[in-house]
């Protein structure tokens, strides 16, 4: 009796079922490990703004004020001495990864010029950390939309956040910016939440 039952094959209809449940588990869990690996690398780039953060922190201990940079028209934010802000915060740091948000696409990189982190220098630079008045609500580093070293010296270069065009910041984290704040804490600010304020307190809103 036993010997003589054999299995029937899988009908096509059944196949097909099995291959459509395995699509469906597929697509319910794909978005959450894409959701996952994003949340990974917003928590990388946390952590890179940070060790900014401490960089900025080094340098202003040694230096009485934040760092410099200036435009040189020829050299494009790259003063003749090498001493841009990356210029004069990495020697504290002594690493490129921490200058390229993970979710920024691969570029060409310049260790002297590339980041991925724009300078609040409009305000910051030459200014004693102490001098600031409201050192939890004022940028030192914020998401670029450059891929070398740049400035935020005008309200229209952040305000309005999504403005077609001369944003010197970006989103890059679901619709979200890494912020480095005066007093090193690192937080991600939702687009149309990063007020000029923020950058400048004579700046409004
Ligand atoms: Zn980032």
């Amino acid at each position: 009796m036993f010997a003589s039952r054999r299995l029937r094959p899988f009908t096509l209809i059944e196949l097909l079922v099995v291959i459509a449940i395995i699509a469906i588990l597929a697509s319910m869990l794909l978005p959450a490990l894409q959701q996952a690996r994003a949340k990974a690398r917003a928590i990388n780039c946390t952590g890179n703004m940070k060790q900014l953060g401490l960089g900025v922190i080094m340098y202003a201990d040694d230096n009485k004020v934040m760092p410099h940079t200036f435009w040189d028209s020829v050299l494009s934010w790259q003063p003749a001495d090498g001493g841009s802000y990356k210029g004069l915060v990495n020697p504290y740091i002594n690493s490129q990864k921490v200058w390229e948000c993970p979710s920024r696409p691969g570029t060409t990189w310049n260790d002297l010029k590339s980041t991925h982190y724009v300078y609040n220098y409009g305000y910051c630079r030459n200014r004693a950390m102490e001098a600031v008045t409201k050192p939890t609500e004022t940028v030192v580093f914020c998401a670029s939309s450059a891929t070398s070293v740049h400035g935020i010296d005008n309200t229209n270069q952040v305000w309005p956040n999504d403005a077609a065009s001369g944003l010197r910041i970006s989103f890059p984290h679901n619709d979200q910016a890494n912020v480095l704040w005066v007093d090193g804490h690192v937080s991600a600010v939702k687009k149309n939440g990063l007020v000029p304020s923020f950058f400048n307190p004579t700046w409004t809103p």
